[in-house]
């Protein structure tokens, strides 16, 4: 049995006490990690702040070849990372459309890379006779970086290496439900940084809460769900740290007549059902006009009577199990709720004998908003189709719901398309596409779908303070 190690200040740490890591496609024991207790924080926070001192010095240049480095080490691990996340997490390692653990792991390469590309030059504000004020960026010190399980090593990846690279240091917390791909990462990372940059530790429950309250942390960013983020908010106020939270996501797309049905559908579907719909900005309402809408239902349910879901480490495996039981649990909820208010299942909604934590591939028509299916995030293979006739009326549906992460129009009239994006109240729309999220553009949520964004220049900003430098002249 595989038993994993915390690191800190660049060694291996035991602790007395171990949580087993499931495979949710077989529930068999993947492996063991250590449960880290206040002093093992301690410990990190500890040597992030001894590391910060040197780190934060180096110059920018030696920071982006430590990061190309480590994205050098996680391509020569590719296959054993990818592994790592099927065994885990559940999804392929191909996938439907190629969005499994290797897409994963490439997609962590490209951030890397892209990242480096970003700088924080020196913005001079003003410059005359009198004087000169410059604004420089500086690093915040220890970051406390908090990962979900739906794509643990990318979304470590989002957090860890923007916050490095502008010469901070991070203790990292992955879900206690898929730690071993980041703690492989942590590992490889470390041959190449400085002892006590990036530090990881594990535990279940109570971790966190330590974490985003510990006086040695200066900013806490998190991806995961609303109550949690909210939670993290107000654990870190008292010692007034910053946070980046991206949250749930209830994305709606709307599709208009003027579509071809079948040219869109494919994208609809892939983005619907990517990491069996366990991705904060999947397509999760689906808005259809009423004149296509059973078009769209028909080439939909094709898809999805068609694709095989199974243990991601077989081959040919489209889709793989929901990642846990509770989350499994919420998906039964929502489809027997849906079922309740009249849903009709085109495919799924049935349950499929164990083991694993397996759901069909579910499409329900004929719900509406106010349908829990409808109103919640479901998180899972499962996806409402709901019927519109007036596009005032469904704008206004898409938007009175808590979140907004993203959104989407579909449409063959991008003019038509962009006036009903400006009225999403979504930090990210896209037009005839979804979830597509790139490392050079800004993503976050508005409402209840968090605070900030990451990536590109803006993200990367998000990891600094600034100081304003005056030098007078007169
Ligand atoms: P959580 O938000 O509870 O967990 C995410 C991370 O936060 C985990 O590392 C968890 O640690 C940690 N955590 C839990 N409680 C606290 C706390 N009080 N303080 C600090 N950290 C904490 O997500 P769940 O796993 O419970 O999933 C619940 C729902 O979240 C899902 O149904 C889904 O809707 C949504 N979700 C959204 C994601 C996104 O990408 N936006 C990703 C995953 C889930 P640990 O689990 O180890 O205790």
């Amino acid at each position: 049995m595989a038993q994993y190690s915390l690191i800190i200040d660049g060694k291996k740490v035991d602790t007395q006490d171990y949580f087993d890591v499931l495979n949710p496609a077989t529930e068999a024991l993947v492996a063991q990690c250590p449960v880290a207790k206040q002093e093992h924080l301690d410990q990190a926070v500890a040597a992030a702040q001894k590391a910060f001192k040197t780190w934060s010095k180096v110059d920018m240049a030696t920071r982006k070849q430590k990061i190309n480095e480590v994205a050098d080490k996680i391509e020569a691990h590719f296959d054993e990372l990818a592994a790592l996340i099927t065994q885990e997490q559940g999804k392929p390692i191909q996938g439907f459309a190629g969005l499994g653990s290797g897409f994963e792991v490439g997609g962590c390469v490209a951030w890397c890379r892209y990242t480096t590309t970003l700088d924080l030059p020196v913005a001079v504000l003003q410059d005359d006779d009198e004087c000169r004020v410059e604004l420089h960026r500086k690093p915040l010190g220890v970051v406390g970086s908090i990962t979900p399980w739906n794509w643990p090593l990318m979304i470590g990846i989002w957090h860890v290496i923007p916050a490095i690279m502008t010469g901070n240091t991070v203790v990292i917390k992955p879900s206690s439900m898929t730690p071993l791909s980041t703690i492989r990462f942590v590992e490889l990372a470390n041959e190449v940084l400085p002892a006590g940059v990036l530090n990881i530790v594990t535990g279940e429950g109570g971790l966190g809460r330590l974490i985003t309250s510990h006086p040695g942390i200066q900013k806490i960013v998190f991806t995961g769900s609303t109550p949690t983020g909210k939670g993290i908010m107000k654990s870190a106020a008292d010692t007034l740290k910053k946070v980046t939270l991206e949250l749930g996501g209830n994305d709606a797309g709307i599709v208009l007549p003027d579509v071809d049905v079948n040219a869109i559908a494919p994208k609809i579907f892939a983005t619907s059902f990517i990491n069996s719909g366990q991705t904060c900005a999947a397509l999760k309402r689906l808005y259809v006009h009423d004149s296509i809408y059973d078009d769209m239902c028909a080439a939909l349910t094709q898809f999805a009577e068609n694709v095989k879901m199974g243990n991601g480490m077989d081959d040919g495996i489209d889709f793989g199990p929901v990642q846990n039981r509770a989350q499994l649990d919420i998906v039964r909820e929502l489809a027997d709720a849906a079922r309740a208010d009249g849903g009709r299942f085109l495919v799924g909604g049935k349950a499929m004998s164990g083991p694993g934590y397996f759901y069909p591939l579910t499409l329900v028509a004929d719900v509406t908003d106010g349908c829990r299916l409808v109103d919640e995030e479901q998180f899972g293979p499962i996806l409402p189709i709901i019927k519109y006739s007036d596009i005032d009326e469904v704008i206004e549906r898409s938007n009175n719901n808590p979140n907004g992460l993203g959104g989407s129009v579909w449409s063959n009239d991008i003019d038509k398309a962009k006036a009903i994006a400006a009225r999403m109240e979504c930090g990210s729309v896209w037009i005839n596409g979804h979830a597509l999220v790139k490392p050079h553009v800004p993503f976050g949520g508005v409402k209840d779908s968090g605070l900030g964004v990451e990536f590109g220049q803006i993200g990367l900003e998000e990891y600094t303070n600034v100081q304003a430098v005056h030098i007078e002249k007169a």
